[in-house]
C-alpha cells in the first residue's frame, strides 16, 4: 500500500499537529517507504540526497518511539542522530525541535565551533535526541562526558559525505560506543561504491533498502539552461541582469574559490545588489546569521562556495545560479538540488566561458540531455561559441559515421542462419500464389498419407 496522507501513518497526534503546522501535507516518496518500516524498528539504509524529505523521515520513527515508550526518570539521550557538517546538525535540530514541539522532548546540539563549556548544558539536563559532528562527540565520549550506554537508535545522515570527508573510522567508533543500540538508521545521496555499501553492511543490521533519488521526470522540474559569457566581466553583468529580474526571488549563486566570494559580492554591491554569503573560515555565528537571513527572507541573494554550502537548507529558493561551474558533474547535481525542493519548481543558470565548454559537455552528457543556451539580447557575447572538437559535441558527420558502425554491428550481430546445401538444391522457380496452391493441393494432405 502506498502511503499518501500522514493520518495514515500511525502516528502521534501531537506530530500530526506539528507536520500541519508546518504545512505539510503529505509525506514525499521517503517518507512513505522509511516511515512504516523504521516505525516497526527495522535498520534503513536510504539512498536520499538532501531536498527529499530524508530528515523528516528519519525524524518521525524516532519521535513516534519516543512518545510510545516514555522513559520513568530523565537521562542521557535515547537518539544519537551524525552529520557530517555544523550546518546539517542544526538544521537538523531545528527540524526535529519543530516537529516536537507539541511534546515534551528534548533535543540538543553537539558541534565544533561552539565553546566547549557550552555543551555543559547537554551532560546536567535530561536529554532525548541529540544531533552532532564526529569530532566533538568523540571529544566528550573520550572525556566520558558523554554516556552513550541509553542511546537506542543511531542515525547517520549523509553518510557518503562522511566517508568523503574522512571521517569513516570516526562513525565506525560511534557506531562501537553505542552497541546497545536496537536500531540503526543510515542515509546516503547514493548509494554507488563501496565504501558505502562495506560501512552500511558493517553497521546495518538487515536493513530495509530505500531508493529515494528523484527520478528524471522529477528533475525535469528544474528548468537549467546557460549563458555564454565572454570574460569574467560579462559574466557578472549577466549576473546582475540575472538577480534583478522579478522572478528571481532566492538566489544562491556558486563560485569555485573563497577569494571569488568576496570579490563577488564587492562586485554585486557596487551594482546595487545586497548580498550575504557562506565561505569555509566563517565563523560559525557568521554563518548561522546568513542562513537565518535567507531563511526569512531579509536577504535574497546568497553567494557560496560549495564546501561552505555542504547540506545546506534554505527553503524556497527560486535559481541556482553557478558563476563558475563546478569541475565535476556530480557537483553540478548537488548543486542545482537546492532548488525545486519538495516538489517545488525551480531554475538552474550556469554562466559559461569558453574554456567552460568541455566540462559543460561532460555535465550534459552526464545529465543524458543538453543543456541548452539563452542569449539576454543587452548582453550578447562577442567570441563565437567554441567548435564541436572543444566542446566535445560530436558533430553531424561524426553522428552519421557512428550511426553507420552502429547498424553495421547490429547486422554483424543478428544470429547467422545456416544455410545446408539440401535447402539450395531444387528450388528451381519460385512459386507464383498460384501454382504454390495447386503443388499444396497436389501433395499428399499429411505424412499419414505416405504410407
Ligand atoms: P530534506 O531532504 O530533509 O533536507 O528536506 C527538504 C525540504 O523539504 C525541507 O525544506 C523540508 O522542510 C521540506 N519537506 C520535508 N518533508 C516535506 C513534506 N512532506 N511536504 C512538504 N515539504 C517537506
Amino acid at each position: 500500500m502506498t502511503v499518501t496522507l500522514f493520518t495514515e501513518l500511525d502516528l502521534h497526534e501531537s506530530l500530526l499537529d506539528a507536520l500541519r503546522d508546518k504545512g505539510y501535507e503529505r509525506p514525499t516518496a521517503i517518507q512513505a517507504e522509511a516511515i512504516p518500516p523504521a516505525m516497526e524498528g527495522r535498520d534503513v539504509l536510504g539512498s536520499a540526497p538532501t531536498g527529499t524529505g530524508k530528515t523528516a523521515a528519519y525524524l518521525l520513527p524516532v519521535l513516534q518511539h519516543l512518545l510510545d515508550f516514555p522513559r520513568k526518570k530523565s537521562g542521557p539521550p535515547r537518539v544519537l542522530i551524525v552529520t557530517p557538517t555544523r550546518e546539517l546538525a542544526m538544521q537538523v535540530a531545528e527540524q526535529a525541535k519543530e516537529l516536537a514541539a507539541h511534546t515534551h522532548l528534548d533535543i540538543a546540539t553537539i558541534t565544533g565551533g561552539v565553546a566547549y563549556m557550552n555543551h555543559a548544558v547537554v551532560f546536567s539536563d535530561n536529554q532525548d535526541i541529540v544531533v552532532a559532528t564526529t569530532g566533538r562527540l568523540l571529544q566528550y565520549i573520550k572525556e566520558e562526558n558523554f554516556d552513550c550506554r541509553a542511546v537506542e537508535t543511531l542515525i547517520l545522515d549523509e553518510a557518503d559525505r562522511m566517508l568523503d570527508m574522512g571521517f569513516a573510522q570516526d562513525v565506525e567508533q560511534i557506531a562501537a560506543e553505542t552497541r546497545w543500540r536496537k536500531q540503526t538508521l543510515l542515509f546516503s545521496a547514493t548509494l554507488e561504491g563501496n565504501a558505502v555499501k562495506d560501512f552500511s553492511e558493517r553497521l546495518l543490521n538487515d536493513p530495509v533498502e530505500i531508493d529515494a533519488t528523484p527520478s528524471r521526470r522529477e528533475r525535469k522540474k528544474i528548468v537549467q539552461w546557460y549563458y555564454r559569457a565572454d570574460d569574467l566581466a560579462h559574466k557578472t553583468a549577466l549576473l546582475c541582469h540575472l538577480l534583478k529580474q522579478t522572478d528571481v526571488t532566492k538566489t544562491i549563486v556558486f563560485v569555485r574559490k573563497r577569494e571569488r566570494v568576496h570579490e563577488l559580492v564587492g562586485w554585486l554591491r557596487e551594482a546595487g545588489i545586497n548580498s550575504c554569503y557562506l565561505e569555509g573560515e566563517m565563523v560559525q555565528a557568521k554563518r548561522n546569521e546568513a542562513i537565518k537571513r535567507m531563511n526569512d527572507g531579509r536577504m535574497n541573494v546568497l553567494v557560496a562556495t560549495d564546501v561552505a554550502a555542504r547540506g545546506l537548507d534554505i527553503d524556497d529558493v527560486s535559481h541556482v545560479i553557478n558563476y563558475d561551474l563546478p569541475t565535476t558533474a556530480d557537483v553540478y547535481l548537488h548543486r542545482i538540488g537546492r532548488t525545486a525542493r519538495a516538489g517545488r519548481k525551480g531554475s538552474a543558470i550556469s554562466l559559461v566561458e569558453s574554456h567552460d565548454h568541455l566540462l559543460l559537455g561532460k555535465i550534459s552528457r552526464y545529465l543524458n540531455e543538453p543543456l541548452k543556451p539563452r542569449v539576454i539580447d543587452t548582453l550578447r557575447p562577442e567570441t563565437r561559441a567554441p567548435s564541436a572538437k572543444v566542446t566535445g559535441k560530436p558533430s553531424k558527420k561524426v553522428l552519421a559515421k557512428r550511426k553507420e558502425k552502429k547498424e553495421e554491428k547490429l547486422d554483424k550481430d543478428k544470429p547467422k542462419v545456416k544455410v545446408r546445401l539440401r535447402d539450395k538444391k531444387n528450388i528451381g522457380k519460385r512459386r507464383t500464389g498460384k501454382t504454390a496452391a495447386v503443388a499444396t493441393s497436389a501433395a499428399p494432405p499429411s505424412g499419414k498419407g505416405d504410407d
